[in-house]
């Protein structure tokens, strides 16, 4: 057994999910992406070096149509784009940040060329992604992929690689998916495989919209481990919704990421707070994870969205500087410890990986 296979397994005993794993299981070769950006970056105007990533906010959302009708590549009025969300980017470069991951998937706003422009005006490392988005009754899941095997929906996530999204040329620098609530359903399943075969195919990390659904967390350790792909190159997505510590402790021990995004405070609309303050939450998770020894695997990330402008819809991306880290420093965060949680860590996690051939 290859040694990282063995690492992996160790690990994943601490879940208990090793005497569910397919031991005997012979993996099939993935498809091998012809480009190679090992060790790099790949933002939507290209490959950076990880040390000039700065500082990043590793989920939000510069562009969004979530709730409306699926459409790929998400369409908007790019004037109001502009107007929009450019001035709100030179306000985030004010407070230090220097990259951005846009999360928004496939079909509900996902927007390369957009990307690239606020990149290019903005001078900011803006990151896309590529893979389908299983949660919201799957309802962003393009109708093919029904259809298809989790090898053939790869190769498409692949193809968005090696040759770019659609006719842009610009590729993405993770696989972004997400599953529902409850167990795993088959098309959810299917979407972690082909996240898993993309993922040894490219080296592109794993970012899985989970949740507080610690089954659904271990069944999707349990399908990369059946594609020999170790918890480190998947992410527990929305970890701050999880009320304990104690399980994402566990998946951290296993070597996964915990990306604790959804810093806010509640939002005023029609005159009522909406939305929980998750301040207390995000303090309390990432004090166990550092308590743990884990400081080293933790994203911190605002779930922001600064498009459509309906100001009472945006949600902030400036909390984390303006409000969590100095609260950090009060509680004894040195600087090193809030630069591993801000700059080295995004730069680690979106790094791209050796293939697993
Ligand atoms: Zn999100």
């Amino acid at each position: 057994m290859p040694i990282g296979r063995r690492h992996a397994l160790r690990n994943l005993s601490a879940l208990g999910l090793a005497s569910l794993l397919p031991l005997n299981k012979t993996l099939a070769k993935p498809p091998v992406a012809a480009v190679n950006f090992v060790g790099t970056i790949m933002t939507v105007i290209g490959p950076v070096d990880p040390d000039s990533l700065g500082f990043c906010l590793p989920h939000e959302h510069l562009l969004s149509r979530f709730g409306e009708e699926p459409a790929e590549p998400g369409r908007y009025d790019e004037a109001a784009v502009t107007a929009t969300v450019l001035p709100y980017l030179s306000y985030l470069s004010g407070l230090g940040v220097k990259a951005i991951a846009d999360c928004t998937a496939h079909s509900f706003g996902r927007n390369p060329s957009m990307l690239a422009k606020l990149a290019t005006d903005s001078g900011l490392h803006i990151i896309t992604n590529t893979g389908y988005y299983g949660a919201a009754e799957d309802r962003y899941i393009p109708g093919a992929a029904h259809g298809q095997s989790a090898e053939e929906i790869a190769a498409e996530w692949i193809r968005e690689f090696e040759e770019g999204i659609g006719d842009t040329g610009i590729r993405p620098g993770f696989v972004k998916t997400a599953v529902d609530n409850g167990p795993i359903s088959e098309i959810d399943a299917k979407l972690v495989r082909a996240a898993a075969i993309t993922h040894r195919a490219t080296g592109l990390t794993l970012a899985i919209h989970t949740g507080n659904n610690a089954p659904a967390a271990a069944q999707q350790l349990t399908i990369l481990e059946g594609e020999g792909v170790h918890p480190s190159a998947w992410t527990w997505t929305h970890a701050f919704q999880v009320p304990d510590p104690a399980p994402l402790v566990e998946a951290a021990t296993a070597g996964a990421w915990i990306s604790l995004d959804g810093l806010k405070l509640p939002y005023y609309q029609a005159g009522r707070a909406q939305g929980d303050d998750t301040f207390d939450r995000h303090l309390e998770l990432l004090l166990a994870l550092r308590k743990s020894g884990h400081l080293g695997q933790v994203l911190l990330s605002h779930d922001g969205s600064t498009f459509p402008p309906d100001l009472t819809a945006r949600r902030p991306m400036d909390f984390l500087s303006n409000a969590f880290l100095p609260v950090l420093r009060a509680k004894g965060f040195s600087e090193e410890e809030i630069d591993t949680l801000t700059v080295r860590n995004p730069a680690a996690y979106f790094t791209i990986r050796e293939r697993l051939l």
